[in-house]
């Protein structure tokens, strides 16, 4: 059994839809949850404080902040709910979400700003003062949200794929300067109907890609036992595979000293484009080793 005993555990927006399932699935297998949300139910009650109070009812131990992500004071206030009631962070999930969709050319500043701000800025501002206090105890387990949008695109939603994919470039990053503080960040794509993508689902889909379908993963992810970092993992209706940005084989042409034309560019690109016997690199310094051509791989 998966177990999270003497383990405190952070999920923003986990006050509905995928983050409540694991918030509730964590404090079912022994942690603590700080569940943070800012919204309200149709009763106006804080739909964190409900899902506290399903926790505590079913046995377990969980607080609720109602803080934004989007600020560093909410990040910071997120955090330090889980140090006054639990003493400490094993484990964040940066969950929370919004959707502001629109053309791109009918996009306006607000809704590009408020998107990067949930999700990406959100990210940033919940992780460092989480990561502060994992450093300092050599252990962490960190979860972010991408989508399928940032990774693939999806019509009406450049500010939401932009935020996605961001968080990828902040996690590719972060992986390798906590590395040694024994703290593993991976990301998850999920897919579930929910309060987000109402309307967005057929009715026969929808039973198909309930939220608790994502949480399996996501909570092993979160578990001691998982020693991957740097992950990317794309789950729907009970299918979990890992994602990756990789680089094709390409093709050397110049020898360092003269320069390459366009023309010779042309000849090759179907060479250069191919993706046949591409790999995903641990990190950019194997990519870009200076001088050493990749060919030979
Ligand atoms: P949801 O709307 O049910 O839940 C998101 C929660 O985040 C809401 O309860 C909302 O109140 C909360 N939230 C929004 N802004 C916040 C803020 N500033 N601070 C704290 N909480 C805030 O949506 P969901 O489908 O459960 O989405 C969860 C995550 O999964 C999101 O990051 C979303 O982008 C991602 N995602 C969802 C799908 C999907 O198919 N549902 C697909 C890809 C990615």
């Amino acid at each position: 059994m998966i177990c999270f005993e003497n383990r405190v555990a952070v999920v923003t927006g986990a006050g509905e839809g995928i983050g409540r399932d694991y918030a509730l699935d964590l404090a079912k297998k022994g942690a603590k949850v700080v569940v943070n949300d800012i919204g309200h139910g149709p009763d106006g009650i804080s739909t964190a404080k409900k899902v506290v109070e399903e926790i505590i009812l079913a046995g377990g131990r969980a607080a609720a902040s109602l803080d934004s992500v989007t600020t560093m004071e909410g990040g910071r206030r997120i955090v330090e709910t889980a140090l006054d009631h639990f003493g400490k962070v094993d484990i964040l999930i940066n969950n929370a979400g919004i959707l502001r969709d629109r053309t791109f050319m009918k996009m306006t500043e607000k809704e590009w700003d408020d998107v990067i701000a949930v999700h990406l800025k959100g990210a940033f501002c919940v992780t460092q003062p989480a990561l502060n206090i994992m450093k300092g105890r050599l252990y962490g387990r960190i979860v972010f949200t991408v989508s399928s949008t940032g990774l693939y695109g999806a019509f009406g939603q450049a500010n939401y794929g932009a935020a996605k994919m961001g968080i990828i470039g902040l996690m590719q990053s972060l992986k390798l300067e906590i590395a040694k503080y024994n703290i593993k960040v991976n990301a998850v794509a999920p897919n579930a109907a929910t309060g987000m993508t109402r309307g967005v689902f057929p009715e026969e889909v929808i039973k198909r890609i309930k939220p608790e379908f994502n949480t399996p993963l996501v909570t092993f992810l979160c578990s001691e036992e998982n020693i991957e970092s740097g992950m990317i993992f794309t789950m729907s209706a009970g299918w979990f595979a890992r994602s990756a940005m990789v680089s094709g084989k390409g093709v050397c042409i110049g020898d360092t000293e003269r320069k390459i034309t366009a023309e010779e560019v042309r000849e090759r690109f179907d060479r250069i484009k191919s993706l046949e016997n591409a790999l995903p690199y641990e990190n950019a310094g194997e990519i870009y080793s200076l001088g050493r051509p990749l060919t030979g791989r």
